[in-house]
């Protein structure tokens, strides 16, 4: 776990190859997407790094439902009754009313390369009997809800990933969390820098692509992504070649 301040309420915490956030404002800490189920000690840990307690979590704020998101939410639901929030279509992705996640087909195909080996073993150690997980008590936040959490927040419908996929704004500090919308890295990836994840994570990679464009219009000066390296810059410049590309 690699803790990073990105600006003055956020804090950015690395975990087993995915990241969360940590939102500190009136009211205490939203946690933006929760690692890994075996991260979930990280989770907590970290929260008290950054001098809060794991009670002081109002809410959690879920980009998309995917396993290296959701892993310590059940924790923080059974032990704080932290609600969850996601975008109105993730909801039901979160239940497992369906699924768009990479099959396990799709990663014994990744076992191909060397990097590939490694990743498949790392995910299976930090997903073990876990694989079922869902979100249950997911529940989607109105406006004036998402305004209201410490940190304050806007949603950015980005639908591709899942197609309930959705990125927050917090307007006071100029942080986009993008979730899986776009990533800087990730040990799939072979170089790090602004782009999409590998298309067999995308569940429509067309719609992922329209969506990581359509950011490139939101007034944000730093990127918080899923996956890879927070980026510290105005985001229409940082994202115009992504966008012309
Ligand atoms: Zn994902």
């Amino acid at each position: 776990m690699r803790i990073e301040q990105v600006s003055e309420s956020v804090h950015v915490v690395a975990g087993t190859n995915v990241n969360w956030a940590v939102v500190t404002g009136a009211g205490g800490v939203t946690l933006v997407d929760a690692g890994y189920p075996r991260d979930t000690e990280a989770v907590l840990r970290s929260v008290r790094e950054i001098g809060h307690d794991p009670a002081d979590i109002a809410a959690v704020l879920l980009t998309h439902a995917h396993l290296d998101h959701i892993g310590a939410i059940p924790t923080l639901v059974e032990r704080y009754g932290v609600p969850v929030y996601t975008g109105a279509e993730e909801v039901r992705h979160a239940k497992r009313e369906y699924l768009q996640q990479i099959t396990p087909k799709q990663m014994v195909q990744r076992l191909g390369t060397r990097r590939g080996i490694v990743w498949v073993s790392q995910t299976l150690r930090v997903c073990a009997g876990h694989i079922g997980m869902s979100v249950p008590t997911a529940t989607p936040a109105d406006a004036d809800t998402l305004a209201a959490l410490p940190g304050g927040f806007v949603e950015v419908p980005t639908p591709g990933h899942t197609n309930g996929h959705t990125a927050y704004l917090m307007p006071s500090e100029g942080v986009l969390f993008s979730g899986d919308a776009l990533v800087t890295g990730h040990p799939l990836l072979l170089e790090d820098g602004l782009q999409l994840l590998p298309d067999f994570f995308n569940h429509d990679e067309a719609g992922t692509l329209a969506s990581a464009r359509g950011l490139g219009a939101v007034e944000a000066r730093v990127l918080v992504p899923g996956h890879g390296s927070p980026i510290r810059q105005e985001l229409p410049s940082l994202m115009a070649e992504f966008v012309r590309g």
